[in-house]
C-alpha cells in the first residue's frame, strides 16, 4: 500500500520539529512557575515574556495585547462574552456574528442570549461572503460586540475583515475576528488593520493541541471569564503554561516567515487538484469557489454520494478528509456552514473537505485526483444498484 496521504491540516497539524525542540527544556531544567520569585522562576517568567513579545511581532501588536489561552474555542469565548459582560452595562446588549462561524463562536454567543443578550446573526451570500445590507441592518449603537471570521475553516472563504472591522467602529462596535484558520494564509497586521480582539490556535500551524491566544487591542473593554489569580493581570488567571507558549511563539515566526511561498504552493496544488475533479467529474460541486478564498482548502460535493461513505472509501485506500469541521466528526451532522448559504441537503451531505498543508506534495495531489473520481463512480454504481 503507498504512503497514506493526509489532507486534514484544517483539523490539526503535526507539531514541527523546531517548537519540539524549543519547548523541551520547560518540560525538563527550566520547569519554574512564571509567578515565583527565585530563579526558576525568573528563568520562566523571561521564556513567557520573549514568547509574547516573539508572538506580538508576528501580529504587528505590542506584547501586552496579547493573551495566551488554552486554545482558540477558549479565546473565542473570552473575546465575545468577555466583551459582551463588559458593554451591556453602557446599554449594548446585543452581540453580532455569521451563521457560518465555527461553533466556538456560536456556543459563546448562544451563552451571551443565555445570560440575557440578544444574538444576532448577520445574513450571507450563497457565495460564502457576508450579505452587506444585513451587517448595516444588525451592527448599530445596541451591539456591544461583531465577530465575523476571517477565514471559513470548511470552504476557506474569505471575508474582508479590514473594512468590516472600520465599519463596525463607525457604530462603536468592537470587532473580533476568529483568525484561526486565516494565520499564515492572509497578512495579519494590528497596526494597519482595526480588529479590536482577533484569536488564535497552536495546532493549525505547527504548535501541539491546547494553546491558543487571544489578541486584545489597548483600551478594549473585556470581562475575564475566570476568577482567582493576577496572572496576565487578571485577565487570565492561572498557572502560565510556559512550554507550550514558548511553542506557540515559535510555530507562529516560522509560519509567518514561509507564509508567501507556502500560500503559492498550496494555492497552485488546490487550483490543481479542483481543475482534474471537475474535468473527471463535470457536476461536482466546489462550494465557495467563486469568493475569495484561502489557499488550503477546498470543499467538494459530487451528487449521488455521500460524505461518509465516501470518507470511509477514502481512508481504506489511505488518504485522509474530513466531511465537516472536525469537531463534528465521528457525528456527522449536514454542514451548519452550507445549509446557511443555502446549498441543498442532498448536496450538502455529499460535501468532502480537503485541506492542505506542511504534509501535502505534488504527488499527493496527484493520487488524490486519479482515485478520487474512480471512488465516487462505485460510489454512484452502488447507488444505482
Ligand atoms: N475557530 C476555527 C475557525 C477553527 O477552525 C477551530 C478549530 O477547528 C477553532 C476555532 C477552535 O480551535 P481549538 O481547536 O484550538 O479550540
Amino acid at each position: 500500500m503507498p504512503e497514506p496521504i493526509y489532507l486534514d491540516h484544517a483539523a490539526t497539524t503535526p507539531v514541527r520539529p523546531e517548537v519540539l525542540e524549543a519547548m523541551l527544556p520547560f518540560f525538563g531544567p527550566r520547569f519554574g512557575n512564571p509567578s515565583s520569585l527565585h530563579r526558576w522562576g525568573r528563568e520562566a517568567r523571561a521564556a513567557l515574556d520573549e514568547a509574547r513579545e516573539r508572538l506580538a511581532t508576528t501580529l504587528g501588536a505590542h506584547p501586552d495585547e496579547l493573551c495566551f489561552t488554552s486554545c482558540g474555542t477558549e479565546a473565542d469565548n473570552m473575546a465575545l462574552i468577555g466583551v459582551w459582560r463588559s458593554r451591556r452595562e453602557i446599554g449594548r446588549n446585543a452581540a453580532v456574528s455569521t451563521p457560518i462561524e465555527h461553533k466556538a463562536v456560536l456556543g459563546a454567543l448562544h451563552e451571551v442570549a443565555h445570560e440575557g443578550g440578544e444574538e444576532r446573526l448577520l445574513r450571507m451570500q450563497s457565495s460564502g461572503l457576508l450579505d452587506d445590507p444585513s451587517f448595516d441592518e444588525l451592527v448599530d449603537e445596541a451591539a456591544a460586540v461583531c465577530s465575523v471570521m476571517w477565514v471559513n475553516n470548511e470552504i476557506g472563504v474569505m471575508q474582508d475583515v479590514p473594512s468590516l472591522a472600520r465599519r463596525a467602529h463607525e457604530r462603536g462596535v468592537t470587532f473580533h475576528t476568529d483568525a484561526v484558520q486565516a494565520f499564515g494564509k492572509v497578512p495579519i497586521d494590528a497596526k494597519t488593520t482595526p480588529f479590536d480582539l482577533l484569536s488564535l490556535s497552536g495546532h493549525k500551524i505547527g504548535a501541539p493541541k491546547g494553546i491558543g491566544a487571544l489578541y486584545v487591542r489597548r483600551g478594549t473593554p473585556m470581562s475575564p471569564l475566570m476568577f482567582g489569580g493576577s496572572q496576565d493581570r487578571g485577565r487570565r488567571p492561572g498557572t502560565e503554561n510556559v512550554a507550550m507558549a514558548v511553542g506557540l511563539a515559535r510555530a507562529a515566526e516560522l509560519t509567518v516567515a514561509e507564509r508567501d511561498e507556502e500560500c503559492r504552493r498550496l494555492g497552485e496544488l488546490r487550483d490543481r487538484l479542483e481543475s482534474a475533479l471537475l474535468e473527471r467529474i463535470p457536476d461536482a460541486v466546489i462550494h465557495g469557489r467563486g469568493a475569495p478564498r484561502a489557499p488550503h482548502v477546498t470543499s467538494i460535493s459530487v451528487p449521488g454520494t455521500d460524505s461518509e461513505a465516501m470518507l470511509m472509501a477514502l481512508d481504506l485506500r489511505g488518504i485522509a478528509c474530513s466531511a465537516g469541521s472536525a469537531c463534528q466528526s465521528g457525528s456527522i451532522t449536514p454542514s451548519h456552514v452550507l445549509s446557511a448559504l443555502g446549498v441543498p441537503a442532498d448536496v450538502a451531505g455529499a460535501a468532502i473537505r480537503m485541506s492542505l498543508g506542511s504534509m501535502t506534495t505534488d504527488a499527493c495531489i496527484t493520487r488524490v485526483a486519479e482515485l478520487f473520481p474512480v471512488l465516487v463512480e462505485k460510489a454512484r454504481r452502488l447507488a444505482t444498484a
